[in-house]
């Protein structure tokens, strides 16, 4: 099924409420927001068998794979709604008067409000967490910021039931439309009239770095700038050091092969990139790598345009003087299809190309080896804002290297201490997000309920009477949430 294009006119109309909607959400306590919220989530969850085999169809991952999908996707209404519900996110600061200082000290309350309308770009690999009822849209409206959604143009379908699925909710519960708008393109223009609105206050974004760095530069060119959440490419560099390598390069090799190729390759966090000493440990992980991929068959990658951008991106990096296949699965699989390939490289050829530093998406590994640890280290210097890296290390391994560590400290958004980053726990401690080009800004997350910071901004009230207050900061704390009084955090009123 086809969806025709939204027209500029039927947008403009979607923007005018949620306008109107975001200033209705402003008169709503923040608990009737968190009711909608679980409102949602319990929808979401009580959706029928269609959604995940609508979503299989369109995005050709496996019914297992989506089905924890959705779970996650119901848990980030819920605990988004939980961070919301005890205040953490609206970060309450109170200072009272103090009238007999010199000069008087006025009384000071400041709390987080909504941007206003966010415009969120589904992601395409995951049809449900990262798409129209994903993290962005929970952490949107937990903000208080209604959301217009543009449905990714991979999984329309998957799309449309979710947004039915918000639409009927919000008129169940007693919302307005506007809350949430669902809008269908197909051009780069639909997208850039859309971050173009004079209406959005705020976008967020999964997807390639050309999309997202062109959608962050339109915002900044805007007569009123806004902030643009763009979560892009990264390579999720490993570095195995020694005294774990080689303990055990067999057990490496297995482990890393795994998550490279896991949900072939397609996720943001997939280690495209492992970085190690030369020698005998090094050609034991090569050679056991080489045994394990031959069997892994190739699979349907999300949509023909990530396969073709997989194909054309590999043979990018295999093209270059230096770049050896090390190993490839022994299928080579049919259109539309990732095979996993692993390549090698030494560390002057990689700091001399930056191009081989760039991400392929899919399952693409390069193995690079450094014959010294200037070469390690320069290695390090030369990688762009990740949003993870890890270590395979042990404990000495990591004292032996703490200039590197420092270095790494910089480069990335989660240091990992061994395993690999392709699990991304949905936390309050979780961080999704990294230097550029990670990310438009490092200094949020896009998981775990800290995300809603994105779409807030403080607002201080002085010298403003109790009883013409917000509910967040009135004396008496009537929602019970988090505030820091005084300099000191407490769920109790004054
Ligand atoms: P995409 O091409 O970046 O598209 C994502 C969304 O942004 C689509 O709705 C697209 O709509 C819109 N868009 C893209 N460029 C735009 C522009 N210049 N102006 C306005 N709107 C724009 O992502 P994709 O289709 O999901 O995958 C393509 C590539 O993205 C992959 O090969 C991969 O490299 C990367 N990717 C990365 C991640 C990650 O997490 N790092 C996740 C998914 C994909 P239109 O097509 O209608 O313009």
């Amino acid at each position: 099924m086809t969806y025709p294009e939204t027209s500029a006119v039927e947008v403009d109309e979607k923007l005018v409420a949620a306008q109107e909607a975001y200033q209705y959400m402003k008169k709503r306590s923040i608990k009737d927001r968190v009711k909608l919220m679980q409102a949602i989530a319990q929808a979401i969850e009580s959706a029928g068998p269609e959604l995940v085999k609508t979503a299989m169809e369109e995005s050709f991952l496996p019914e297992a794979r989506l089905t924890g999908e959705k779970a996650r996707t119901v848990f980030q209404w819920r605990s988004y709604a939980a961070a919301l519900e005890n205040g953490a996110c609206l970060a309450v600061r109170i200072d009272t008067a103090v009238p007999d200082k010199t000069p008087p000290k006025p009384d000071l309350r400041k709390m987080m409000i909504g941007l206003g309308p966010v415009a969120v770009f589904g992601a395409s690999n995951f049809p449900f967490a990262f798409s129209t009822a994903g993290g962005d849209t929970a952490s949107a409206i937990a903000a208080g910021c209604p959301v217009i959604l543009k449905a990714h143009p991979g999984h329309p379908r998957t799309s449309t039931m979710m947004a039915d699925i918000i639409a009927r909710t919000l008129m169940e519960e007693n919302w307005p439309s506007g809350v949430f708008s669902h809008i269908y393109g197909y051009s780069n223009e639909s997208g850039a009239y859309l971050v173009n609105h004079p209406n959005v206050k705020a976008v967020a974004f999964t997807g390639s770095y050309q999309g997202g760095k062109a959608l962050f530069d339109l915002a900044n060119r805007r007569p009123e700038p806004i902030p643009v959440f763009s979560e892009m490419g990264s390579i999720n560099p490993v570095f195995a050091l020694p005294n774990k390598l080689n303990s055990d390069p067999e057990g490496a090799a297995s482990q890393y092969l795994a998550s490279l190729t896991l949900g072939v390759g397609q996720f943001c966090t997939n280690p495209g990139v492992l970085i190690a000493y030369q020698g005998e440990a090094l050609l034991r992980f090569k050679e056991a790598l080489a045994t394990a991929i031959s069997d892994i068959a190739p699979a349907n990658m999300l949509h023909q345009g990530i396969a073709k951008a997989f194909s054309t991106n590999k043979e990018k990096m295999l093209a270059q003087q230096g770049v050896a296949v090390l190993a490839t699965a022994k299928e080579v699989g049919q259109e539309g299809q990732g095979a996993a390939i692993v390549a090698q490289v030494d560390a002057d050829t990689l700091l001399a190309h930056d191009h081989l530093l760039e991400e392929v998406f899919g399952p693409f590994g390069l193995i690079v080896a450094c014959k010294d640890r200037q070469d390690l280290l320069a290695v390090a210097q030369k990688l762009k804002g990740q949003l993870t890296i890890t270590l395979t290390a042990d404990e000495g391994d990591v004292t032996d290297h703490v200039d590197l560590v420092n270095i790494l400290q910089d480069k990335c958004g989660r240091l990992l201490f061994n395993g690999m980053p392709t699990g991304v726990e949905v936390c309050t401690a979780m961080q999704h997000g990294g230097p550029f080009p990670a990310t438009t800004d490092s200094r949020f997350t896009s998981v775990g309920s800290d995300a809603i910071k994105r779409f807030l901004r403080p607002l201080c009230f002085q010298n403003w009477p109790d009883r013409l207050l917000p509910d967040e900061l009135k004396d008496s704390n009537p929602l019970g949430i988090y505030r820091m009084v005084n300099d000191v955090l407490t769920r109790d009123g004054i």
